[in-house]
């Protein structure tokens, strides 16, 4: 069963910039993929796209069956809610509260109410590791920390769709290679996770890669085993 399917995507900008020339994909669920490409490939676009933050400029986005030209924008803010996780370069965290807060803020949107909040964000912290720092503000964390504090907010709410967007540009390869761990016990866990880079290497980490260029898919292929960066 599909989480997300692209049928024949077109992407144009204002200025004639035809960013995705037209693109299938389909993200089954359970997949631990890379879509993978050099700087102006359409990578940004694609993620936009899946993500249902744009719509497409022919051909059909459908997420979780749901035909995103068919909804309002209130519809399609309540099925991103639901259904996708984001996490991108920047770690988007608020610097003023915990970690443990940054993630039940996360929830507001759910309507539960604070103290189960509190409970999912701190179960979701212990899944990315940092169950010892709750209370710790994004100041006194590393990178890594921050963004496995972001990763456990964009699945506190168990989305099955992880959308991480160069989840490791800011880091360390040290600190990128946990978070890619990271990442990958989630999916093992049962989370679909589409990694978005420009890093072959990163890429090469994941189950399966789809390569972009020049807004099109050049070539997908499946590996059997993960390979972890070392
Ligand atoms: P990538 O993420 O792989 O770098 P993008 O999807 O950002 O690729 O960009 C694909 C192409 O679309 C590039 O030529 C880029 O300059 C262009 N592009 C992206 N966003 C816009 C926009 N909002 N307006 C005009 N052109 C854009
Ligand atoms: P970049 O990687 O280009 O430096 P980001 O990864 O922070 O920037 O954001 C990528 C895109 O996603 C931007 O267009 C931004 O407006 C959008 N974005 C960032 N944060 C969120 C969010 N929490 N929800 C929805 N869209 C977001």
């Amino acid at each position: 069963e599909a989480v997300v399917e692209l049928r024949g995507v077109t992407k144009t900008y204002p200025g004639d910039v035809h960013a995705l020339r037209g693109v299938d994909l389909t993200v089954a669920r359970g997949d631990l993929l890379a879509i993978v490409g050099p700087s102006g490939s359409g990578k940004s676009t694609m993620l936009h796209l899946i993500g249902t933050l744009d719509r497409p400029t022919t051909g059909t986005v459908l997420v979780t069956g749901h035909d995103v030209a068919t909804l309002s924008d209130r519809q399609l803010s309540g099925l991103r809610s639901r259904t996708l996780g984001f996490v991108f370069q920047q770690f988007h965290l608020s610097p003023g509260v915990s970690a443990l807060d940054n993630v039940a803020d996360g929830l507001l949107y759910t309507g539960t109410g604070r103290r189960a909040r509190r409970e999912r964000a701190a179960e979701a912290l212990e899944r990315v590791g940092l169950g010892h720092r709750l209370g710790h503000r994004p100041s006194e964390l590393s990178g890594g920390e921050q963004q496995r504090v972001a990763v456990a907010r964009a699945v506190a709410g168990d989305p099955p769709l992880l959308l991480a967007d160069e989840p490791t540009g800011n880091l360390d390869s040290h600190a990128g290679a946990d978070v890619l761990a990271v990442l990958a016990d989630l999916n093992e866990s049962g989370t679909t996770v589409a990694v978005i880079t420009h890093d072959a290497e990163i890429a090469g980490w994941c189950r399966r890669q789809v390569r972009l260029r020049d807004g099109l898919v050049v070539d997908g292929h499946e590996h059997d085993h993960l390979s972890p960066v070392e």
